[in-house]
């Protein structure tokens, strides 16, 4: 038997559901739905957003009311216009097979005529934000008197905006009988007070242990010098070629800023804050969702409420001020079962926030390292083969054309072709990169190793040897012995001599002592492989503070998104010279991330 009926909620609610892929009853729901079915009780819900709480109240409304009665018998109250507008759709979802369900969006920023209309005609169930209700309540639009349900939904987010006093007297209109329920991600005092002063012996509800967030999350944070902020944002965004990510600022201007410098930098990137029109707002949000943008900037307040499924990053530009607000950020991903990452960007001073964030959490941040420049072209080179790999074909268009390409390739081998595609990005990331410095600041975590007195740095590498990078690799048809050969041959040095070798696709690294990186250069100077000129960089470092920075910074696959590309957005593309290809970005060299004005503005 479907698990839905089980709980005791009716067929036509239950093929409803089915249709939008709700199998199985999230733990809220499977908790909530018979508690909340009896109709007889208060109820407290500790729980995020994402994890099936809109469900977890409207089934039970939906089997409780009498919808052949045209008056208000629910009330939803909701910190947001975003939130109202997802709820009301939702219900209106779950309730498209049965008859006669009437229910009402109430929110500020939109036409009050229409909304108070839609309320004469006749409505069940309402859900509002509390400034509206109260406005339309005042005019004495609406009538409470039957009210058997009144749903507090982020009741900490409506507290933390400041609705008290309206929530107040909006419940005065509504009878003293009625059950109320509410829901909330955390249980700050004031979430205390008011579920005392509106209920009775509630039946109280945690998902998880109090205060601890969603645990699909992980989280993850960098430290970097103030000055190196934002090149070391972007640093992290190219590593995560597929990221569709919320950034977090502290002020509409930061949030401003930092969304303008995006879009110049050639990421597709827009600003969400108060100062914004409805409008713009909605338009903004509009974009986000289809996934024409990639990432999100927005303040705490503009991004209350946001519902959008599948955020693979909340990324804290900024750190809030309240801890409370961290739980509110990162519980924009990682929803619907999903798994997400929340990352933090702090220079040295705030780690003591970090730690007081983890202790309120209850849970450890892993420090990462800012990846070196090779990482990050090594992940967007393998995320273009991989996109190449899937790509779907247009086998009746590309059908003309294709003999004139096979003819333009009839000579070449199949590896060939390969490299030569994969070159035509890899060449433009390796220049972009070429000379990304290591944007890690050092912290005293970081320098354990060196207290300790032995010889190696933080990057694992001993100390006294610096790490080289060559631009020849296994598509080259080298092994880890013959470029071994081929280095000693070329740069006249004893095989004894060099340390590690890593050989990678179309480049490598290798390690020599410090006092031999010369002699190698020099080797080196004119070399060529195959009428290809050969390069050796010192890796990672273009300053030479800290010889062998590339950095060995934790891989860690998990949390990203894998499925699914994002869409071609056309318009935007062209404004902001964005590239064409979806999650990738325009790195002919036009742009440095080292440039040095981009950096100190933030
Ligand atoms: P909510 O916490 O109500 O905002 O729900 C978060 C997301 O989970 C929404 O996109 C819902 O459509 C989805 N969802 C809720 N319940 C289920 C379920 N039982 N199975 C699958 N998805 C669900």
């Amino acid at each position: 038997m479907n698990p839905f009926i089980q709980l005791g909620i009716r067929h036509d609610i239950v093929n409803a559901i089915t249709e939008l892929g709700f199998e199985n009853p999230t733990p809220i729901q499977e908790q909530s739905i018979p508690v909340l079915l009896t109709g007889s009780n208060d109820f407290v819900g500790l729980a995020q957003t994402g994890t099936g709480k809109t469900a977890a109240f409207g089934l039970p409304l939906l089997e409780l009311l009498d919808f052949e009665e045209n008056h208000p018998q629910a009330l939803i109250l909701c910190p947001t216009r975003e939130l109202c507008l997802q709820i009301t759709n939702d219900l209106k979802n779950y309730a498209k097979n049965m008859r006669n369900v009437h229910v009402v969006a109430v929110y500020g920023g939109a036409s009050i005529s229409d909304q108070l209309h839609q309320i004469r005609r006749g409505v069940q169930i309402v859900v509002a934000t509390p400034g509206r209700m109260l406005d339309i309540i005042n005019r004495k639009a609406i009538n409470f008197s039957n009210v058997k349900y009144v749903v507090l939904d982020e009741a900490d987010e409506m507290l933390n905006m400041g609705f008290q006093e309206d929530i107040d007297s909006i419940l005065s209109t509504t009878p003293d009988e009625k059950k109320t329920w509410l829901f909330s991600a955390t249980m700050p005092s004031e979430v205390r007070r008011i579920a005392k002063k509106y209920m009775e012996n509630p039946f109280e509800l945690t998902m998880g242990t109090k205060n601890t967030g969603n645990e699909n999350i992980e989280h993850e944070y960098y430290v970097v010098r103030a000055r190196d902020k934002y090149a070391a944002f972007k640093r992290i965004v190219d590593f995560n070629p597929e990221i569709f990510g919320i950034v977090f600022c502290r002020t509409k201007i930061e949030t401003q800023e930092i969304a303008e410098a995006l879009i110049k930098d050639g990421y597709n990137a827009d600003s969400l804050h108060g100062d914004l029109s409805q409008q713009q707002r909605d338009k903004v949000m509009k974009r986000y969702r289809e996934r024409s943008l990639q990432l999100l900037i927005a303040t705490d307040v503009a991004a209350r409420g946001i519902d959008v499924n599948d955020v693979t990053h909340v990324i804290n530009y900024s750190l809030p001020d309240e801890i409370e607000n961290y739980t509110h950020r990162s519980g924009r991903t990682a929803r619907a079962g999903k798994t997400g990452v929340s990352i933090s960007i702090i220079n040295g001073k705030e780690l003591g926030k970090i730690r007081q964030i983890e202790k309120t959490l209850g849970k450890r941040f892993v420090k990462m390292e800012i990846p070196g420049g090779f990482d990050v072209v090594e992940k967007q080179l393998f995320a273009l083969i991989h996109k190449v790999h899937n790509v779907e074909v247009n086998e009746q268009q590309i059908e003309q054309y294709l003999p004139r390409i096979m003819d333009e390739f009839k000579e070449l081998s199949k590896e060939e072709i390969i490299k030569r595609f994969a070159s035509l990005e890899f060449n433009s990331f390796l220049e972009y990169y070429k000379n990304a410095p290591d944007l890690n600041a050092p912290v005293d975590e970081s320098r354990r190793s060196d207290s300790t007195g032995d010889r190696f740095n933080r990057t694992g590498m001993r100390s006294d040897f610096t790490r080289l990078f060559i631009n020849l690799g296994s598509v080259d048809g080298f092994s880890r012995g013959d470029l071994l050969g081929y280095i000693c041959n070329t740069a006249k040095i004893s095989g004894k001599t060099v340390g590690k070798i890593d050989v990678k696709g179309v480049y490598s690294f290798f390690e020599v002592p410090n006092d031999d990186v010369a002699k190698v250069q020099t080797g080196f100077k004119g070399a060529d492989f195959q009428g290809r000129d050969v390069r050796i960089e010192i890796s990672g470092d273009s300053s030479n503070e800290s010889r062998g920075g590339a950095s060995n910074y934790k891989r860690r696959e998990g949390g990203e998104r894998r499925e699914g590309g994002f869409r071609r957005e056309g318009g935007n593309r062209e404004r902001s010279g964005a590239p064409a290809g979806g999650g990738f970005r325009d790195f002919s060299g036009k742009r440095r991330e080292d440039r040095g004005e981009r950096r100190r503005r933030f």
